[in-house]
């Protein structure tokens, strides 16, 4: 079985990384998503809520899964048996940072290829840290998530204040 992961801080999860998982979805027999638990204190929502907001836009599709994971993202690839790991690449922002981190990782475990699949030109410029700025000054985004991320979202933002 063909096995891949896509792991990040989904903090929260946006349009731009459902694009990703739809595509890796049809490539993949399984694809898992990696909802990174860091006590990162700049992230806004808690581990369990990034995996289950996560969930709940991805409930449709039948071959993804959502996982919570530590450590290193290889050691998570291996323990779930994955061969690659899916990353999202906008414009060239991202490109030297995953290209460090897929070198980092092919000295780690050579075994596991990094497959990136290019952003969609809607959604070159979303990211999770973008959104949550614009959210917290009060910006309307709910054409960039799924709408229960949106009402998370407002519902966050709000008790923060
Ligand atoms: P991380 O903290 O690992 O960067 P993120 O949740 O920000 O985690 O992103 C997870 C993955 O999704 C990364 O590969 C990132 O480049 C990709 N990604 C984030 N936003 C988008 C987007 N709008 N379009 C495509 N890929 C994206």
């Amino acid at each position: 079985m063909t096995i891949a992961i896509y792991p990040g801080s989904f903090d929260p999860i946006t349009n731009g990384h459902l694009d990703i998982i739809t595509r890796a979805a049809k490539l993949f027999e399984k694809l898992i998503i990696g909802v990174y638990d860091t006590p990162d204190k700049r992230l806004l929502f808690t581990t369990e809520e990034r995996a289950e907001l996560a969930r709940q836009a991805t409930a449709t599709l039948p071959n993804v899964e959502v996982r919570v994971f530590t450590g290193l993202t290889v050691e998570f690839a291996k323990k779930v048996k994955a061969q690659a790991i899916v990353r999202g690449l906008r414009m060239s922002a991202d490109f030297e940072r995953e290209f460090d981190l897929a070198m980092m990782n092919k000295k780690l475990s050579p075994e596991i290829e990094l497959v990136c699949l290019m952003s969609d030109l809607k959604y070159q410029f979303l990211s999770s840290s973008l959104l949550k700025e614009a959210a917290s000054l009060g910006a309307i985004v709910d054409d960039l998530v799924p709408k229960h991320v949106a009402v998370a979202l407002r519902k966050k933002v709000h008790s923060k204040m």
